[in-house]
């Protein structure tokens, strides 16, 4: 289905790591962090991406960034001046041009942030970085900092002086700076007491409505995204398995491994909570996966076919994608938002 206004298309990603061995370090396999994945992002439009730790959505998000390079595939990003620009192609003097059009939150605010820069000079980085200078960088500067619920009067602390989840809303404020047309937020609030999640939480969803803000939003489990994503794909073992939009994903499930996912997801009253499905058996070895669907040795719906052949995502519903060979059979358990 073409989407309007696409921001961010990612064309048949993927990210195989070498396993190297021996004296010769002789390439004996590959780990397939990313394998074959495919989606868009609209303008304004937030894309929850979820899966267990080790199934390569950080390496994704990461490869989207240019901050590592893929193995092949495209990246296509909309820039401010309506240029659609291959980032995989650029050379590093194009990519840092670019660099300001995708901005990333990271993970950890505490090793995130320089130590020896004031937050001032921590949030103005990437404006100095653009030629702003003086009075005019430390006004917009201000002007961040208040955006995201910083003192103003604080800015010539270090970060040391700030507690966790106001280092987030700084590495927030840095962010934003370069006002840019795609944030990936890699766990942003996974480091975080769980008093404090929420306000990042609610942060990061008052400044999307408020500035019409782009995001890739990775976590690891679905209760994180729920509120916050327009759609969710969810990832197994390097690919996408099912897509959809948020309600249709968390009402209607079609894929056995999100069914699982949801079964975890918090109910806010603890007598609603439905058994929780614990999958067995370890997640695949990306570098050695199983034959036929990868999720077969723990599907609790597996037939012989499963073993044999591997299920291409398809879209079973006008916007809904799964990786399973009888989504439409299935009747699934889903969670009420
Ligand atoms: Fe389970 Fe088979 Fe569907 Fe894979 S294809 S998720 S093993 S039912």
């Amino acid at each position: 289905m073409e989407r309007d206004d696409v921001i961010l298309q990612v064309k048949s990603l993927k990210k195989y790591f070498p396993i190297e061995k021996g004296l010769l370090r002789r390439t004996v396999g590959h780990i397939k962090a990313v394998d074959d994945v495919s989606f868009e992002i609209s303008k304004g439009e937030v894309l929850g991406l979820v899966g267990e730790s080790g199934c390569g959505k950080t390496t994704l998000g990461r490869c989207i960034l240019r901050a590592i390079d893929p193995t092949s595939g495209q990246v296509i990003l909309r820039t401010h001046e309506d240029d659609t620009v291959d980032i995989t192609r650029l050379d590093k003097k194009q990519m840092r041009a670019l660099r300001k059009e995708m901005q990333l939150v990271f993970q950890d605010p505490f090793s995130s942030l320089s130590p020896r820069m004031t937050v001032l000079d921590i949030i103005g980085e990437p404006l100095w970085a653009q030629g702003v200078r003086g009075k005019a960088l430390e006004s917009q500067v201000k002007e961040l900092a208040s955006l995201v619920g910083l003192n103003t009067g604080h800015l010539n602390r270090y970060p040391n002086a700030f507690s966790g989840g106001q280092r987030q809303r700084i590495g927030i404020a840095r962010a934003l700076a370069t006002n840019p047309n795609l944030i990936v937020a890699d766990e942003p609030v996974s480091a975080l007491d769980v008093s404090i999640q929420a306000q990042i939480l609610n942060l990061l969803q008052d400044l999307q409505e408020k500035l019409g803000l782009t995001y890739l939003f990775i976590a690891h489990d679905l209760s994180v995204v729920e509120h916050i994503a327009d759609r969710v794909a969810v990832m197994y073992v390097g690919k996408i398995i099912e897509l959809a939009e948020t309600e249709t994903l968390y009402l209607n499930p079609k894929h056995p491994y999100t069914e699982a996912l949801l079964s975890a997801v918090p109910k806010p009253d603890p007598r609603l909570q439905e058994a929780q499905i614990i999958l067995s058996g370890e997640v695949a070895n990306p570098a050695d996966p199983p034959s036929g669907c990868y999720f077969h040795p723990r599907c609790k719906y597996a037939k012989d076919r499963c073993e044999q052949e591997t299920p291409e995502l398809r879209e079973v519903l006008p916007g809904h994608f799964v990786s399973c060979h009888f989504a439409e059979e299935l009747e699934l358990e889903g969670v009420s938002l």
